[in-house]
């Protein structure tokens, strides 16, 4: 098959879909893969790589006029000349929440399988997995550095110094940003409490970090009573398909310490916390009532070297199913099923149906 991987051109985005090590191993499957000069470079990946690893180095439109395009970010408005029947398009998609592109898609005809719902059996997103693991490691290092008084923190060092005590990191849910979150926590030395409501990951997590964090059940009373300790509260929660609750509210400001910094990681879903807002990494932070809020909703896009290896380590595998076998590879696996939002102009993904009261 030929596969396209177009440069990313959403603003500071800084990613690109395939790295070198990936392009070779399509090119010795039999594939061909054409690459926009200079996608790779907000990675720290050359055009050389790409020729070296067997790619041909192209314009924009060569490479969106493969069969199959690969994409980090979902096409925005300048890129929807290129979408067309018999297209296959694989990238994050987010419908549900952009009506103008799942109309784009829908009027052209393009294939649109969406990294955000393939699924596992086990009800997990495994090309979401990696970014959350990203968004919870890179927290704790913005949580961090902005506990420094020249960002407007506490002046507080994370890990304390012999006969100074540590940092009180709280961390309101246990799922794969927190459990990332704390291990760099722990790492660093801070004194980390873990909230959740779901009572087996709480063991789990007790179980894996053997003494070195505090479990503690996603209570009102128990948040109310820890945020007054807290040097660094990181919100990671989720409640798939809706609004993340509001676990800190705005009458808690004032019963923290003065300079706690709070990184609500979920503020892409709405925050967990009353007075978050989503902010940009130009100008990451605010501050209501004393507390410093940390709102980036693209974390891993400040990071992008990183997060486009850890993207490609787990799209690669798919990406080589599609390229193998076409559309018949959704028949052989049933989680890349569940990534098939759009198809011959309908919708085939349930959820973005529901969204805009579509028929799917
Ligand atoms: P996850 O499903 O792995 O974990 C969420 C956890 O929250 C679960 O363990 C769940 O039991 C827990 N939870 C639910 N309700 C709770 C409550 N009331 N109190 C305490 N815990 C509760 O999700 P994840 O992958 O860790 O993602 C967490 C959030 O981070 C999501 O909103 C995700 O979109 C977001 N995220 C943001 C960025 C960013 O750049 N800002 C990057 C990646 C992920």
């Amino acid at each position: 098959m030929l596969i396209g991987i177009p440069k990313e051109i959403k603003t500071m985005e800084n990613r690109v879909s395939m790295t070198p090590g990936a392009v070779e191993s399509l090119v010795r499957r039999g594939h061909s893969v054409v690459v926009e000069k200079g996608a790779g470079t907000g990675s720290g990946l050359t055009d050389d790589e790409y020729v070296s690893a067997g790619a041909k180095m192209v314009t924009v439109d060569e490479a969106w006029s493969a069969e199959m395009v690969i994409k980090v970010k979902e096409p925005i408005s300048s890129e929807y000349k290129y979408l067309r029947k018999g297209l296959l398009l694989f990238t994050y998609l987010h419908l549900a929440a952009d009506k103008e592109l799942t109309d784009a898609l829908l009027e052209s005809g393009t294939t649109g399988i969406a990294y955000e719902t393939v699924q596992l059996p086990d009800r997990s997103l495994p090309l979401l997995t990696p970014m959350s693991e990203v968004a919870g490691r890179m927290s704790v290092q913005e949580g961090a550095l902005h506990l420094k008084k020249t960002k407007g923190g506490r002046g507080v060092l994370l890990s304390g110094v012999p006969g100074v005590s540590p940092a009180n990191v709280m961390i309101l849910g246990g799922g794969v940003v927190g459990t990332n979150a704390a291990k760099i926590a722990v790492g660093m030395g801070a004194k980390v409490t873990i909230f959740d409501v779901n009572h087996s990951r709480l063991q789990y997590l007790d179980d894996i970090f053997n003494g070195r964090v505090v479990t503690m059940t996603s209570t009102e009373p128990n948040i109310r009573a820890a945020v007054t300790q807290a040097d660094l509260i990181i919100g990671a929660v989720l409640i798939p398909g809706a609004k993340a609750p509001n676990l800190i509210t705005r009458d808690m400001l004032s019963t923290m310490k003065e300079g706690t910094v709070i990184v609500d990681v979920a503020v892409d879903q709405g925050g967990c916390v009353e007075t978050s807002k989503p902010t940009t990494h130009t100008d990451p932070t605010f501050v209501v009532d004393g507390i410093v809020h940390y709102g980036v909703a693209n974390m891993p896009g400040d990071v992008p070297r990183t997060s486009t290896f850890a993207l490609v380590n787990q799209t690669l595998p798919y990406a080589m199913q599609l390229a193998d076998k076409g559309l018949d590879a959704l028949r052989a696996n049933e989680s890349l099923k569940l990534g098939l939002n759009t198809i011959d102009g309908k919708l085939t993904f349930a959820a973005v149906g529901e969204a805009f009261g579509m028929d799917t």
